[in-house]
């Protein structure tokens, strides 16, 4: 139970635009929490695992009603954002329609495509939300939540882009933020929370410390954590990559897609957005074909997939580039498993040469610079593609989850060194010409 009592948030009446409706009036749209083992319900509340079995639990939507209510024009007619697909999110309120997050570009990659050998290959650019990631989506849902619960602070453990999120989201919906990372985490990510004036934590240990110790606090302190009590709410942000995807193929869904994996979350909801939509007639019926992306340095789900088991043996000391998907113990892997096998997908994993091989033939091949995720989702691409999992023929979407400027590091190995010209002509000729090798200081430096 909630027992704060908070103020009223800072004003944020100047972030809200003409879109700001109040949508949801039908009561019986959320049915409440479900647990996903054994199907025990559960009110919505700031809860995240069932008292019985100790599954996770999910928001239950009456389909029934959503579909009833929702149409395709009704979703056009909505803020350019998230918040569009409100009817299939566990809002009661629409939250802050002002700011844009999500509606992100699908673009056709012809010349990755070409590269890979894929024919209709497409890219769904989240490196361009507010905070630079997806997590911008997840969080936006999370927060609005943590507000009609009546929290008054807002936190999380976070491998590094879930802080960045968090901190603005802060600011954005009046909220006092409190954010954990690993100690290594990328100083740009560190310093994109500080900037919004977030309480920001580095703890010495890895993710999968930082998420114990958050589950420790979060049960002491009455606050609203992403990814523990108000997690059930949070991970529904993550659909909307889905729905996005969807609407901007014409109200279908693609063939195939390949997700980056840290605790599977996000593959998961992806794959059930495109479930859901189909549930409420708003594109034909389909089996999405699904496959994931892992780091070597971090792969449980990668390695579980390759052995052929059912669990996954949790990985102690992750050790990649690819740092916002170092969660050595994914809670969702287990999930992401059972459905790539469902769907005749796979999950493969990239090496480090991989990763920023990968970011620089992203970005040299279609102009979007991804950060190691998307580095990570690019080289598992390729290799799917030569394996044959990936078809030639297939509609493939990839997802491009974060942004190259927060994790530059990566990447620099991958390029060279700008010539370093005196700013004469006759120099610049002599350059031109091959006779100017000078180059500017050597790696990281650039
Ligand atoms: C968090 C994150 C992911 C994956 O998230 P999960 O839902 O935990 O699997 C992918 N890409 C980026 C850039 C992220 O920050
Ligand atoms: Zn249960």
């Amino acid at each position: 139970m909630i027992t704060t009592t908070i103020a009223e948030p800072r004003p944020v009446a100047a972030a809200y635009d003409g879109d700001a409706r109040a949508v949801h009036t039908a009561p019986e749209r959320l049915v409440g929490l479900k647990c996903r083992e054994c199907g025990r319900a559960f009110p919505i509340e700031p809860i995240h695992v069932c008292d019985f079995c100790f599954g996770p639990l999910e928001v239950e939507y009456n389909f029934d009603v959503i579909r009833q209510s929702t149409t395709r024009e009704s979703i056009e007619r909505g803020p350019r954002n998230i918040w569009r697909y409100g009817d299939l999110l566990p809002v009661e309120r629409l939250a802050d329609t002002g700011w844009r997050v999500g509606y992100t570009p699908l673009q056709p990659a012809p010349n990755l495509g070409k590269a890979l050998g894929l024919n209709d290959l497409w890219i769904k650019n989240d490196a361009v939300n507010p905070t630079y990631s997806f997590k911008d989506r997840v969080v936006a849902v999370a927060s609005a939540k943590a507000r009609e619960f009546g929290f008054d602070t807002f936190a999380c453990a976070s491998t590094g882009n879930l802080a960045s999120a968090v901190a603005a989201a802060g600011v954005r919906v009046g909220l006092k933020t409190y954010v954990f990372l690993p100690w290594d985490t990328e100083p740009s990510k560190i310093l994109n929370a500080l900037v919004y004036g977030a309480h920001v934590i580095a703890i010495k240990g890895t993710y999968d410390d930082v998420n114990r110790l958050c589950s420790e606090i979060a049960d002491e302190k009455n606050w609203a954590f992403c990814n523990i009590n108000v997690r059930p709410y949070y991970s529904e942000g993550s659909k909307t990559l889905a729905f996005e995807t969807a609407e901007q193929l014409g109200w279908e869904a693609p063939d195939h897609v390949v997700v980056p994996i840290a605790s599977g979350s996000l593959l998961t909801k992806i794959t059930k957005g495109f479930g859901e939509l189909q549930k409420v007639g708003l594109i034909p019926q389909k089996t999405v074909r699904v496959s994931g992306a892992q780091a070597s340095g971090c792969n449980p789900v990668a390695h579980a997939f390759s052995e052929g088991w059912d669990a996954v043996k949790p990985v102690h000391r992750p050790d990649t580039v690819a740092k916002s998907l170092a969660i050595g113990n994914p809670a969702d892997g287990y999930y992401v498993l059972r459905i790539v096998r469902e769907r005749g997908g796979a999950v493969a994993e990239a090496n480090n040469e991989e990763i920023g091989e990968g970011m620089r033939l992203l970005a040299a091949t279609e102009g979007v610079f991804a950060e190691t995720a998307g580095g990570v989702t690019v080289a598992v691409l390729k290799k799917l593609a030569e394996q044959g999992i990936v078809k030639r023929g297939e509609r493939v979407v990839a997802y491009i989850t974060g942004n190259g400027l927060k994790t530059l590091e990566a990447v620099i190995p991958h390029l060279t060194q700008p010539p370093l010209v005196e700013p004469t002509l006759d120099a610049f000729d002599s350059f031109l010409r091959g006779e100017q090798v000078q180059r500017l200081g050597a790696s990281p430096t650039l």
